[in-house]
C-alpha cells in the first residue's frame, strides 16, 4: 500500500537510513510530472531545490546521488560549516533565509544564487561584496506576496520602484522573484495568491527593465508545491516532504 503523506513526514527511521528520502524524491518528481499535467506544462520547466536546513551530510548526499541538482540553505553559518561533507560537483547552490548585510561578504561568491534581497540596502551590499570579490552575483528579489508583517520581501506595490534601482547596481544579475506564502489550508486560496505572483513575473518581465532577467519563479514549499506549479512556478523549495521532519 502506498505511505501516506503524514507517514513520509513522520514515520522515518533512523537518520543514518537514507532509504526514505530516496523514495520521497521519486515520489516528489511525480507529484512535479502530475501537476505538469494538469495545467499543460512541461516537467523540465520546473526545478526541484531540496532545502537542506538542520538535514544531515548522508541524507542530502543521498538525494544527491540520485539526480537532484539544486540545493538551498537558510543560514550562511550552516551552509558553510556543512558543505566540505556535501557532494556538490555539479550541484547548484542557493541562499534562500533572511541575509543580514554583516554576512554578505562571507556569502557572495559562495552559492549560485541568493533568493532573498528585498531592500535596497541588501542589494548595495551584495553589489559591493560581489565587485570586491570580482564575480557577479545572481539574485532574486523576494516579494511579501501574503502582506503578512512577519514575513521578509518587498510589498508588491513597491517591487517595481526597487527592481529600478537594484537594477542599476553593477555585480548582480536579477533573475526573478521569490516568495513564501502564507500557512493556508484552502488550495484556491493559496493558488490565488501564486497567480498573483506570476502576473507580478510576466508584467515585470513585459516591462524590460535594466539588467533584470525574469527567468525564475521561485514559489512553493512542502505544502504547496502543487499549486505553485499549476500557477507557473519554475523552481520550488522543498525540504521536510523530501528530507523528513526537521528537528532544531
Ligand atoms: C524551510 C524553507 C523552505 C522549505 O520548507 P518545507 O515546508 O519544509 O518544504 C522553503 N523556502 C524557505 C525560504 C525556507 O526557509
Amino acid at each position: 500500500m502506498e505511505k501516506s503523506f503524514d507517514e513520509h513526514l513522520h514515520g522515518h527511521p533512523a537518520l543514518s537510513d537514507t532509504d526514505f528520502v530516496a523514495d520521497n524524491y521519486r515520489r516528489i518528481l511525480d507529484d512535479i510530472n502530475n501537476a505538469c499535467l494538469t495545467v499543460g506544462r512541461k516537467a523540465d520547466e520546473v526545478t526541484l531545490l531540496g532545502v537542506t536546513k538542520t538535514v544531515d551530510a548522508p541524507r542530502i548526499n543521498r538525494v544527491i546521488q540520485e539526480g537532484l541538482t539544486h540545493i538551498g540553505e537558510n543560514r550562511v553559518q550552516e551552509f558553510l560549516g556543512k558543505r566540505s561533507f556535501l557532494h556538490l560537483d555539479g550541484v547548484n547552490t542557493h541562499l534562500i533565509g533572511p541575509l543580514q548585510t554583516n554576512k554578505v561578504p562571507k556569502i557572495v561568491g559562495e552559492v549560485d544564487m541568493i533568493e532573498s534581497i528585498d531592500s535596497i540596502r541588501l542589494a548595495q551590499a551584495v553589489a559591493a561584496a560581489a565587485q570586491r570579490a570580482g564575480v557577479t552575483m545572481d539574485v532574486l528579489v523576494e516579494v511579501n506576496i501574503g502582506g503578512e508583517a512577519s514575513k521578509s520581501g518587498v510589498s508588491p506595490d513597491m517591487l517595481e520602484d526597487l527592481l529600478w534601482q537594484i537594477g542599476l547596481l553593477p555585480g548582480l544579475h536579477i533573475k526573478g522573484l521569490m516568495t513564501i506564502l502564507p500557512i493556508l489550508d484552502d488550495d484556491r486560496e493559496k493558488r490565488r495568491f501564486f497567480s498573483q505572483m506570476y502576473k507580478l513575473f510576466i508584467d515585470i518581465k513585459s516591462k524590460s527593465i535594466d539588467n533584470i532577467n525574469m527567468s525564475v519563479l521561485s514559489m512553493g514549499m512542502s505544502a504547496d508545491y502543487v499549486q505553485a506549479i499549476q500557477e507557473g512556478a519554475t523552481l520550488i523549495r522543498v525540504g521536510s516532504a523530501l528530507f523528513g521532519k526537521r528537528t532544531y
